[in-house]
């Protein structure tokens, strides 16, 4: 077992890191203040990533992407989420969903996308329907050669700013041991097409100055060259393509919770009451303790499971654990942190607050917490019938 970096891995981990501190983390007070990313400055992040020849990495070089396996991308988006997302996502990672692209479709969507010239939002969630997807009610109907849209889609992350939109939608209905499921399909709709509007959505108390919108579609028609995979398969397409998308969520927030450790490490040392620095008192330097613990736990947790993917070993039990418990961790970290800086630790002026806020999301989004260890627990229990 080998647990150090290749020379390759180190320097993803180095120039992503030092991208991060010298292109993002400088405009993050702004953001946050105004709730926007200009749109020249996201631009201009795009740009220096193209750059340095890291856009579109997680997708195959034989489309022009930067071909780093599971492992690799996972250290690379360690460090992006060392910073706030709004800013990060101009980091350009195309959705992996988008390699089912058939010829035709590859042109119009899979290489602008790697070439930073198209971006793609991904749209599941209903009103009626976040952890029960198959529960979808947002419809299309086959009509002559094309597809008929309607329904209502809500969160849907960085859709104001997408040119189009990967959109899952029933196209059926089937009976299962477990009641009547819908049958779903998958479809590449364009922004600005009659019957697809994009509307604000709701104030969210984490990430601020990045948006969730809402999706309503009132018999919007699609010509059937928009359906990306085949029709009934898309929770097929998602499950191959989005299989390890938790992998996302875990690094990110092991790399925000090391961020928030080390802003409050040197506090304690620096901090003095009742005469002495802080970090002499027992109960500020166990919770030190215990945060390197799960932070440290949260990584290998999330790096082991991305290694079984490069593998092409069943890894899902193991992306739970790692979502679960490094977005677990990040709630425990930043809410300490927030603790040991005392009054301080709420104001603004540090980024804390934001880490803090930003956390609460983690165990929402991908699947929440509950979702997670029904996964880990139904692949326990099912080999015994349980
Ligand atoms: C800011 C934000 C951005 C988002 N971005 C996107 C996006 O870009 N695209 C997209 O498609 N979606 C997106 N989502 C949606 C996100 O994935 C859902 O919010 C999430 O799946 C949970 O769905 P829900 O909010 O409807 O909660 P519900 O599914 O209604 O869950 C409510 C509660 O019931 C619990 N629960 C539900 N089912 C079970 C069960 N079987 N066992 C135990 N407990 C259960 C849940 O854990 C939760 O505590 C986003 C959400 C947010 C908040």
């Amino acid at each position: 077992m080998h647990f150090g970096l290749t020379e390759e891995q180190q320097m993803i981990v180095d120039t992503v890191r030092t991208f991060v501190e010298k292109e993002i983390i400088p405009h993050e007070q702004a953001v946050e203040k105004s709730g926007e990313v200009p749109r020249e400055l996201g631009q201009e992040i795009a740009q220096k990533v193209k750059d340095l020849g890291f856009f579109a990495p997680n997708l195959p070089t034989e489309f022009g992407g930067g071909g780093l396996n599971q492992l690799e991308f996972t250290l690379l988006e360690r460090e992006l989420g060392r910073a706030s997302m709004a800013l990060s996502v101009f980091f350009g990672r195309p959705s992996g969903i988008l390699v089912a692209c058939d010829e035709e479709q590859r042109e119009r969507y899979l290489l602008p996308a790697i070439r930073g010239e198209k971006f793609d939002a991904l749209a599941m969630t209903e009103p009626g329907a976040g952890s029960d997807v198959r529960g979808m009610s947002c419809t299309a109907k086959p009509d002559g050669d094309d597809w008929i849209l309607n329904g209502t889609k809500h969160f849907i992350s960085h859709a104001d700013i997408a040119d189009f939109i990967i959109v899952f939608v029933a196209t059926g209905e089937e009976s299962t041991p477990r009641g009547p499921k819908k049958k779903i399909s998958c479809f590449l709709v364009d922004k600005g097409i009659p019957g697809f509007e994009v509307r604000d959505g709701y104030n969210s108390v984490s990430h601020r100055g990045y948006h969730n919108c809402i999706l309503n579609f009132d018999n919007c028609r699609l010509p059937k060259a928009q359906m990306l995979g085949e029709v009934h398969k898309g929770f097929e397409l998602a499950n191959d393509w989005l299989y390890a998308t938790r992998l996302t969520v875990a690094t990110m927030c092991v790399g925000r919770s090391r961020r928030a450790l080390e802003l409050v490490l040197p506090y304690t040392a620096e901090r003095k009451q009742f005469g002495q620095q802080i970090s002499k008192f027992q109960g500020v330097s166990f919770k030190l303790a215990d945060m390197i613990t799960d932070i440290d736990a949260a990584d290998l947790l999330t790096l082991s499971a991305a290694w079984r993917v490069d593998q092409g070993l069943p890894s899902n039990r193991e992306i739970a654990s790692a979502k679960l418990f490094a977005s677990e961790t990040l709630a425990r970290v930043t809410d300490e942190a927030i603790q040991i800086y005392g009054g301080m630790g709420l104001m603004s002026d540090l980024p804390l607050e934001r880490l803090w806020r930003d956390s609460r999301v983690e165990r929402i989004w991908e699947g929440t917490s509950e979702i997670q260890r029904h996964i880990i627990s139904r692949e326990l229990l099912r080999p015994l019938g349980g």
